[in-house]
């Protein structure tokens, strides 16, 4: 495979797994945490530890809009246009990577921590229509939940994919009500307060529910880990 600018990947797929990537299992019970993919985080943790969305893809989409904005401008058939074509090229490239890196290590240390995983299976392609389609992609959901799930599978971890209709944010984690912010609207309420008398940080929340549901479909034999 060649690239746009020129260099050349080869990739296939190692289906021999020989344990190298295997780690020692964490013995603490504690050691695991349920993920919740946001937008405004990219991912909130066990006890509200947070995931920032990294800042740099925001720097390198203004760099992007710029070598575009270059490109419009050059006259059809012209050097300078074969050059600026270039250079949108290499701003993707730049930005594919560099997501890349940053997922691997969030993920590494993700698994490297955890015993158990236990996440949500977005409904990626569904929300990355309208008018919140950049931020998502920019986060890069899905790349992160496949690299997660094999990464997890060769460290010898527990990972489970929660149904993606399961109501982590509705749920009351206190006493189990769906009193919570739903759709698209419910995005905008960050905390809430449910009839039971608990109030929640919604994201809190959500995880306390994803990881609640995890163990009880390990419990139950049902995950497919
Ligand atoms: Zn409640």
């Amino acid at each position: 495979m060649k690239t746009p600018t020129g260099k050349f990947f080869v990739s296939f797929v190692v289906t021999v797994d020989d344990g190298a990537e295997l780690l020692e299992p964490l013995s603490d019970p504690e050691a695991e945490t349920g993920i919740d993919l946001g937008l405004k985080d990219f991912a909130v943790l066990r006890g509200g530890k947070v995931i920032d969305n990294p800042r740099f893809f925001r720097r390198l989409e203004r760099k992007l809009k710029k070598s575009q904005r270059a490109l419009s401008r050059k006259a059809k058939g012209s050097a300078n246009r074969g050059k600026a074509r270039l250079r949108v090229a290499k701003v993707h490239e730049k930005i594919k990577h560099t997501r890349s890196d940053w997922i691997d290590k969030q993920i590494k240390a993700l698994v490297s921590e955890n015993q158990a995983l236990y996440v949500e299976d977005l409904h990626v392609k569904g929300l990355v229509r309208g008018r919140m389609a950049k931020s998502m992609l920019d986060a890069g959901f899905g790349m992160f939940l496949t690299r997660l799930e094999s990464k997890a599978s060769r460290a010898g971890r527990t990972f489970v994919k929660i149904d993606r209709y399961f109501p982590s944010t509705r749920l009351c984690s206190t006493c189990g009500a769906l009193t919570g912010p739903s759709g698209l609207a419910g995005l905008k309420h960050r905390a809430w307060r449910c009839g039971c008398g608990a109030h929640h940080d919604r994201d809190v929340n959500a995880e306390i529910n994803i990881r609640r549901e995890g163990k009880r479909l390990v419990a139950a034999g049902l995950a497919d880990t």
